[in-house]
């Protein structure tokens, strides 16, 4: 039967790149070798990392200034990397989830943290709006998708000050102005490759500005230099998301996986509208196109393990909710096809049609 995957990460990549992966794992650019078992100095992989990074830039269009680098340590290794190199005296960050929280304890250690806003009182179901960023702090940070409760963060922001933004599950799902960034991180493992890899788009002009000594590892000029091969990258997650790279251009670009995201949400926020047994989660107008997250309506909770097992029955797989929030999440990244999203619309019809 064929599965429809809605993992939160790792989760579901494109054919494309599963394909292209897999062929890349046997023979890798006609060596007659894997990709697996040749140096990252050979030219063949020099080739895949340059294109990697000119294909980041052309599709987020990421002007002069900037670098794009691909590193180890995740997403939760630039928690700490990005204060170490940007915060002298005080970051301004708001507190919207679990992931959110994590980058503050880490810049806590750096320096002075304001939190100018957090929604953790009533369990991230919202995004706050009425606060005011701080112009004497040396950045100010978000994250934009919050992949566990679900809320997203579409618009960049007015902000004084330049922004750092932690966008590892909602990259490559719209367009926004990189000028207003000074770095912008986020792990491979939710729109882009499989896990082992990190993509930091840098600002030339933001680093050497703190006086603190910083590890040759974690210091961002130190890749910069090098071209994010001071030591030995990640190879094959970074070969894995150049083909997701290629299969975005090919398909339109981001324009056109934003339409279609957008497209896709609707369709399963509608349903769950709709539908008497489910309700979502989190204020309307804070719901993430990329993490559906839903529960049974009160009235029906009791139900709650039987729609679970009746839509696993039906191929539906990755949909149990995380556990700080229960029920369901549907991750709808940008390799899920529609299709998807129409199987579980019709399997949450069938199960309503049965109660
Ligand atoms: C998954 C996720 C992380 C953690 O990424 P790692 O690569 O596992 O460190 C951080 N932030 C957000 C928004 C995420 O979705």
């Amino acid at each position: 039967m064929k599965k429809h995957n809605f993992y939160a990460g790792p989760c579901i990549l494109s054919p494309y790149t599963i394909q292209k992966t897999a062929d890349a794992v046997l023979n890798f650019a006609d060596m007659d070798l894997s990709i697996l078992e040749v140096s990252h100095r050979s030219k063949q992989f020099q080739a895949v990392m340059d294109e990697a990074v000119a294909l980041t830039k052309e599709l987020l269009n990421i002007p002069e200034g900037y670098h794009v680098l691909f590193l180890g340590g995740g997403a939760s290794l630039q928690f700490c990397m990005v204060p170490f190199n940007l915060l002298n005296k005080k970051a301004a960050y708001i507190n919207t989830g679990t992931w959110a929280g994590n980058a503050i304890k880490e810049a806590k250690l750096f320096g002075e943290v304001d939190v100018i806003a957090s929604s953790e009182a009533s369990n991230f179901n919202y995004i706050p709006k009425d606060f005011v960023i701080p112009t004497d702090a040396d950045y100010f940070h978000y994250t934009s998708n919050n992949t566990i409760y679900g809320t997203e963060i579409r618009k960049d922001f007015d902000s004084p000050i330049p922004m750092v933004c932690d966008m590892s599950s909602d990259i490559f799902s719209r367009e926004f102005d990189v000028t207003k960034y000074e770095c912008i991180y986020g792990g491979a493992q939710k729109n882009l490759a499989p896990a082992g890899v990190t993509i930091v788009i840098i600002k030339e002009d933001a680093l050497g500005k703190v006086s603190r000594q910083i590890p040759t590892m974690l210091d961002y000029r130190t890749h910069i230099k090098k071209g994010s091969m001071f030591n030995t990258p990640p190879v094959l997650p970074i070969y894995s998301a150049l083909m997701t790279l290629r299969w975005y251009k090919e398909q339109g670009g981001v324009k056109e996986m934003e339409r279609r995201d957008i497209e896709k949400a609707a369709i399963l926020y509608d349903e769950i509208d709709r539908n008497k047994l489910f309700r979502g989660t989190v204020a309307e107008e804070d719901r993430s196109i990329m993490n559906v997250c839903f529960v049974m309506n009160p009235d029906y909770a009791e139900l709650e393990k039987d729609f679970m097992e009746f839509a696993t029955m039906k191929g539906m797989v990755g949909i149990k909710g995380h556990r700080s929030v229960g029920g369901f999440r549907a991750s709808l990244y940008n390799a899920l096809p529609k299709e998807s999203v129409e199987a579980l619309v019709a399997v949450m019809k069938e199960f309503e049609a049965k109660h």
